[in-house]
């Protein structure tokens, strides 16, 4: 089944705002069918139909990452898990990981939005879309790909990694349009410059790029090399994945996908929402999800809506580049990270002390990361080989936990900074602009 162009990409504010209406009331009822939420309505004393208005959904209450690990493994579902097709789960294995299932009406709705965004940044069905990103449970691989069938582009399920061959595809087929990690994507940049690979072999006119921070100057930068248009796309995997707000060709905001994903801007600590315009958490309720809706999901990204029209003409809001989290996460080669996960593995290794630091760097384009861990003193023994073996094992359990390999320096014990009060766990030394 081929992407139709649907006329939701330019309804007006007010047909948006009925549609709001009417799927935000059919949200409720659906999710009161999940275990979790026919418990969390009845604790407040909540019935979906006192629900009326968009504006009321501030009565209800936020639901969060900790509640879907709560909910593990299906206590969100609405209906039968036979029912469900395919699910996803966003990357760290600590506890319970947070899974999202998707029924076939889910896949089908969810294709359709990333096709609605590739399409609108000029993508057609005559492009050859290759697909630089993970595939598996992140869903940048599979969201991405789905939505490039939709469009009708030959679709090259690249996934990521291994710079020499990339280059191949993307030559041998005259791809077109890459979906690739903006830090991926400056990494391949100086790969090619090394190997004296002139970006003007290659056909590339379109570059999605996304699933991590990066700055205009590093937009900029990937735009110039490789002769593309790059376009910010956001996404999490609690709304399904890529193509909740995307970059149209004014590159001056993402619009956000407002007859499919109710947002709203709150104070991260106050829980109340910020005046229009200000930066605040993104908070969001999906509209039209049937297998696992959710309601009020805070998303810990940091962003604004951004006043006024688009030029384009499309009603749908924009917000504004991420400019970071409100908790702890850190992103990582597209990959999420949160310290606990790191303190987790360490602390369970006898041989390891109290202490540890998470430091980020950067070596060349590419992010890094490297662990400072003390070693109790009877084991910080003489034996290089002895502690050779320890470094590694320490690595290779962290890559089993956070899916990356770290570099690992062992350390004496009370030799890292000891701080007062709150302990900073994470140095970021990555250059903040890319320029
Ligand atoms: P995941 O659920 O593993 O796909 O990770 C989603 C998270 O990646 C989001 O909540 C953001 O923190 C981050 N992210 C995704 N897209 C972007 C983007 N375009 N800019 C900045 N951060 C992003
Ligand atoms: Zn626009």
């Amino acid at each position: 089944m081929h992407y139709a162009l649907h006329d939701e990409e330019y309804w007006s504010r007010e047909r948006i705002y009925h549609v709001q209406r009417s799927r935000l009331q059919a949200t409720l009822e659906r999710a009161a069918r999940s275990p979790f939420y026919a418990q969390r309505f009845a604790s407040i004393g909540l019935h979906p139909q006192d629900i009326r208005d968009v504006a009321d959904i501030t009565r209800l209450p936020f639901t969060t990452k900790d509640d879907l690990r709560s909910a593990y493994p299906d206590r969100m579902l609405t209906m039968p898990r036979t029912r469900m097709v395919r699910l996803h789960a966003s990357s760290g294995t600590t506890g319970a990981p947070t899974v999202i299932y998707y029924t076939d009406n889910d896949l089908n709705a969810w294709a359709d939005l990333v096709a609605r965004c590739m399409h609108m940044t000029g993508i057609r069905k005559d492009d050859v879309f290759q697909n630089i990103a993970g595939y598996g449970l992140f869903t940048g691989g599979l969201g991405f790909h789905y939505g490039a069938e939709r469009l009708g582009c030959l679709t090259i399920p690249a996934g990521a990694g291994n710079t020499k061959r990339q280059l191949k595809l993307l030559e041998d087929f005259r791809v077109t349009a890459v979906h690739i990690i903006p830090s991926y994507a400056l990494h391949l940049a100086s790969s090619m410059e090394e190997m004296g690979f002139d970006p003007k072999r290659l056909a590339l006119r379109i570059a999605l790029i996304g699933a991590e921070p990066h700055t205009e100057a590093m937009r900029r930068r990937i735009e110039s090399f490789f002769g593309v248009r790059a376009y910010n796309s956001y996404g999490l995997s609690e709304m399904n994945g890529p193509g909740v707000a995307f970059e149209c060709p004014e590159q001056s905001g993402m619009h956000l996908w407002e007859d499919a994903y109710l947002a709203e801007i709150i104070h991260p600590v106050t829980g109340e929402p910020v005046p229009e315009g200000e930066v605040g958490e993104l908070v969001l309720t999906t509209l039209t999800r049937e297998g696992m809706p959710l309601v009020r999901y805070r998303t810990r990204d940091l962003t604004r809506f951004l006043p006024g029209d688009c030029p384009c003409g499309r009603p749908h809001r924009r917000i504004d580049r991420i400019t970071g989290r409100s908790d702890d996460m850190i992103i990582l080669k597209g990959v999420n990270i949160y310290p606990m996960q790191v303190e987790n593995v360490l602390l369970n290794m006898p041989e390891v002390g109290e202490n540890y630091l998470i430091v980020l760097e950067r070596e060349g384009h590419l992010d890094q990361m490297r662990i400072k861990v003390e070693i109790k003193d009877e084991f910080f023994v003489e034996d290089m080989r002895v502690l050779k073996g320890l470094q590694q094992r320490i690595a290779a359990r962290l890559r089993d936990e956070i899916l990356i390999t770290p570099r690992v320096d062992l350390v004496e014990s009370n030799s890292l900074p000891k701080s007062e009060g709150k302990a900073v766990r994470v140095q970021d030394t990555r250059p903040k602009d890319d320029a």
